[in-house]
């Protein structure tokens, strides 16, 4: 199963003001017709928040809320220590550590040092058929009298079996962490639902409206290509990682006791040494729910919408400020379905072939004019692109479809005398701002460079010249 992103930003939760961020953003000193993306992304306002700085901090701020309200402490504590072990690895000197600890209790306490010894091999579980052989048999070592020698002896021999263990966990580390991101996302499901019918809803209209508009398309018919697109388009669903929850709260639950077990039967190990390789064996074996980490992505038949980004559909301004964000990433991820369905690396030849020089040409010539940093279009962007100029365009008629007349008249709560239109546009683009020259900037194979899909995708439409009065300049 393939997947299609757009911008790879996580999005804010709570209450916020889409159009106090938006207006913030703008830069005067830019006009909108020379490069509409600096207008609607200021490189010089380091003062307030990007989208992506805000967003960040708030859904962050938000999930680490609800997590304290779901969770409890010591769940979160261990959660924090397993995505640490995930990410850095195993701390040095572990090793160190256990060895010190068997020197002392050898000198001390010689039945002492053997049970540390034996209980040791059971952590690891390194006997075979009751069997241990050299290094590994760590209980051999209290025959040796000299406590450094063994010691010395024991700090070798517990560094490979402690890191194959590691290995072999490292992989859940990666899926409790997700999964467990995915679990505080669906709760803040749970407590959004009146967002989330918003874009069951929004979608439903979207695809009833998608499937007229395959029915006005002479092309279409004429190719004799409208079944298909008919039946590609009847197949689409809407995925929101919602019922996840339950699952992801016991799993860590359950990982919280063993771990507490473990701490237990093996305390005789000392304490700051047994924490991690304690969790190590506590993590559970957590599946792959391949649920999305970005904002949007599609997934044919599915096209999966983020919680994260539901957030927005929280705002209680103008629905062109929903329109803008949700509403046109919304209509892009359904037009990767139907622009140009990524089959074993080749193309559905109903549609690309005719529309890729159309569409590369306009991407092309834009690179060559806003080029920032590293402008590159490839033939692997074409279903990206193409689903930028199907889905801009067409979340705006749904827009206008709502609105009517009314979405060229001014916001009432603009400071600027933005028009529900104008919000729309801007918001297109301004949601993958990046104040930065070169790294914010740059694309990925799949996808373009900002700046390049926002003055590539929509500047061009009709109606984004009638929105900014570009014809009477
Ligand atoms: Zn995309």
């Amino acid at each position: 199963m393939k997947s299609f992103l757009i911008l790879l930003i996580p999005l804010v939760a709570g209450n916020y003001n889409i159009l106090e961020i938006l207006e913030s953003n703008i830069d005067d000193n830019i006009d909108p017709c020379d490069d509409f993306y600096r207008h609607v992304c200021a490189k010089n306002r380091k003062d307030v928040p990007t989208w992506l700085d805000y967003m960040e901090g708030e859904y962050a701020k938000e999930l680490e809320k609800l997590a304290r309200e779901s969770v409890s402490g010591e769940l979160i504590e261990l959660y924090k220590a397993i995505e640490r072990l995930g990410s850095q690895g195993l701390s040095d000197g572990f090793e160190k550590r256990l060895s010190k600890l068997y020197f002392e209790k050898c000198e001390s306490n010689k039945t002492e040092a053997y049970e540390f010894l034996r209980t040791l091999e059971r952590l690891f579980d390194i006997k075979e058929n009751g069997e241990c052989y050299g290094f590994y048999c760590f209980s051999n070592l209290a025959l040796d009298s000299n406590c450094s020698r063994a010691a010395k002896t024991l700090k070798r021999g517990v560094l490979l079996p402690t890191y194959v263990m590691y290995l072999k966990k490292s992989y859940h580390f990666g899926n409790v962490s997700k999964v467990w991101k995915n679990g505080l996302s669906s709760l803040w499901v749970v407590k959004h639902r009146d967002e989330v019918k918003q874009i069951v809803d929004m979608f439903q209209f979207f695809k009833k409206e998608l499937l007229n508009e395959i029915e006005k398309t002479p092309w279409l018919l004429n190719s004799n290509t409208m079944e298909i697109f008919k039946n590609i388009t009847s197949q689409m669903r809407i995925s929101l990682p919602e019922e996840k929850i339950e699952k992801t709260i016991v799993n860590i639950k359950n990982a919280k006791i063993k771990y507490d077990e473990c701490l237990n039967n093996f305390k005789i190990l000392g304490e700051d040494y047994l924490s991690e390789a304690c969790i190590i064996l506590a993590v559970p074996e957590i599946e792959d729910y391949n649920l999305a980490m970005v904002n949007a992505q599609n997934a044919h038949p599915y096209v999966i919408i983020h919680n994260t980004f539901l957030a927005l559909l929280a705002d209680k301004g103008s629905i062109a400020l929903k329109y803008g964000t949700v509403g046109s990433a919304l209509a892009h991820e359904m037009g990767h379905s139907i622009i140009v369905r990524d089959l074993t690396d080749g193309f559905y030849p109903y549609y690309s072939e005719k529309i890729n020089p159309c569409i590369q040409n306009q991407f092309n010539k834009t690179c060559s004019i806003y080029k920032e940093a590293d402008c590159v279009v490839t033939d692997k962007q074409l279903d990206d692109n193409g689903s930028d100029v199907f889905g801009f365009p067409f979340a705006f008629e749904r827009l206008k479809q709502i609105m009517g007349d009314e979405v060229y008249q001014k916001i009432p709560e603009s400071t600027r005398d933005l028009t529900h239109a104008k919000a729309f546009f801007h918001l297109v683009y301004g949601i993958g701002c990046r104040r930065n020259d070169v790294a914010p900037i740059i694309g990925d194979i799949f996808h373009g460079t900002n700046n390049i899909r926002i003055n590539a995708g929509v500047i061009q439409s009709p109606e984004f010249e009638k929105s900014f009065q570009l014809l009477e300049k």
